[in-house]
């Protein structure tokens, strides 16, 4: 192979990097990165587990005077999320990926680069092949499928691990270490549609324009979310005139927050005029509430043909436009701990309706476990109680914030001997790895750092190479403190 990185520094690091990047490994097709740590492995006589999710485990004794330390965990995933611009060809189930060096700027061609979290893996078997870094026992946890849901931490076995201490290097902001997350789940309310035939105008309204985001990181931004607003607007529709909905839409993913949503309406001809002032008066309350934060939502009405229509009627309709008002949504505390840390949200991201029911579904986040179920709680028997169903899945668990942390405290030393000042510690209200793994590894003391990177899952994603640099002898400054 032709090293293109070979006159970067740390040359070990970037020589790993490219090979990562050289190797296809985008979620759910992780085997040949696997067998490539498990090659790795293997050439150097280190210890390794390889399960059949293809997570790999992979052992290293103490150096001189660390052999009785206690074990460290580094830890990162091996699968990239795959974006490409619309005018690249790449085929990233066959193709490595073409690095571009542009000054400090480290990018791949119109493609994601996988910096997330490549250079995680990268720092690891640079560390794992060392024989001049001084470090406790090792124990390199390399997982799978990090980006579609953590399903690689979450079946991993770590039974047999002895760590103490964890350092992930999923983090993308150099002079930040993470010291919680959140945990969450998805919550799904379905309530029944009951239909019948309606006659008259047909109109369509959506609602449009907005920002969107991660239901996670930017919840606290004070964005709006489209399907509340449908509900809203429901609302004040119905109060006025007769209307029935005949189809809605509103957000796919329930961790994102929906920019679009919609409906169709029956409604007799005479109401029409009602209705569009309906819509304007909303559309200008919000250009109010929301002129600093999402300033361009547009509601827009569509008049369509005379006829007869299936239609949502009674009760199944009012308990739809009920459950979209009442349904918590948005921030519902703070932490205490860490100022600006959003402890509990939910994001109504998913909203959907067919001939048999209409879906909402729920990301709801805490860093705080028994606040998470209480929030749980609440849409359950908001939901049941109209006579919806109510289920959950992809339950995870937070990293709950220690106060005392031997890790951090080291961390934080050595941050500032090399940096002249103290490391920001914070928080971050999503999912980490490091949630499942603390509820795996008893007693474990974890950090989270990384690199400074940019634009990642994006063709932009950019990794600063002098900050590779600068995170790796940390790296190796803390590992050689932890004795
Ligand atoms: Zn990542």
């Amino acid at each position: 192979m032709e090293y293109k990185l070979s006159n970067l520094k740390p040359e070990k690091v970037f020589r790993y990097f490219e090979e990562i990047t050289a190797i296809p490994h985008g979620s759910r097709d992780t085997k040949r990165i696997s067998d490539y740590c498990v090659n790795f492995a293997k050439e150097r006589g280190l210890r390794y587990i390889q399960d059949a999710a293809n997570n790999v485990i992979i052992f290293k004794d103490g150096t001189k005077g660390y052999e009785q330390s206690d074990a460290v965990i580094l830890q990162g995933h091996l699968d990239m999320v795959c974006e490409k611009t619309s005018d690249s060809e790449h085929n990233f189930d066959t193709d490595s990926l073409t690095l571009i060096v542009d000054g400090d700027n480290l990018t791949a061609d119109r493609t994601t680069l996988g910096g997330d979290d490549g250079i995680a893996v990268a720092y690891a078997l640079a560390i794992l092949d060392s024989d001049d870094i001084e470090h406790a026992p090792l124990e390199v946890i390399f997982t799978v499928d990090e980006e579609i849901g953590m399903l690689g931490a979450d079946s991993i076995d770590l039974s047999m691990l002895k760590g103490k201490y964890m350092l992930n290097m999923d983090s993308d902001e150099e002079g930040i270490i993470l010291a919680s997350c959140a945990g969450g789940l998805t919550s799904t309310v379905e309530l029944d549609a009951k239909y019948a035939k309606k006659t008259g105008l047909k109109v369509d309204i959506a609602i449009t324009g907005l920002l969107g985001g991660h239901s996670g990181a930017e919840i606290n931004k004070g964005r709006a979310n489209a399907n509340c607003l449908l509900g809203r607007l429901l609302f004040n529709i119905i109060e006025e005139i007769d209307a029935n909905i005949i189809s809605l839409y509103g957000g796919s993913k329930d961790n994102a927050i929906p920019r679009e949503s919609g409906v169709s309406l029956v409604i007799d001809s005479s109401d029409y005029d009602v209705l569009s002032t309906a819509c304007d008066e909303l559309q200008k309350a919000l250009s109010v509430e929301y002129g600093v934060t999402d300033k361009n939502i547009k509601i827009t009405l569509t008049r369509d043909t005379e006829g007869e229509y299936n239609a949502l009627v009674g009760t199944s309709q009012l308990k739809l436009i009920f459950l979209l008002v009442n349904l918590p949504n948005g921030i519902m505390s703070m932490s205490p701990d860490i100022e600006g840390l959003v402890e509990t949200s939910l994001n109504l991201g998913i909203l959907s309706l067919d001939e048999h029911k209409a879906v909402m579904g729920f990301a709801i986040r805490s860093s705080v476990n028994s606040a998470k179920i209480a929030l749980k709680n609440r849409v359950r028997f908001m939901a049941e109680f109209v006579g919806a169903s109510y289920h959950e899945s992809g339950d995870y668990p937070e990293w709950a914030y220690k106060r005392e942390s031997r890790l951090r405290d080291v961390c934080n030393d050595v941050f500032k001997k090399q940096y002249g000042h103290d490391v920001k510690i914070e928080a971050i209200h999503a999912g980490l790895e490091c949630g499942i793994i603390a509820g795996k590894v008893k007693d474990l003391d974890i950090v989270s750092f990384g690199p400074d990177m940019k634009d990642i899952h994006t063709p932009n994603e950019t990794l600063s190479i002098s900050s590779v640099e600068r995170v790796w002898n940390f790296v190796i400054q803390v590992l050689k403190e932890l004795k």
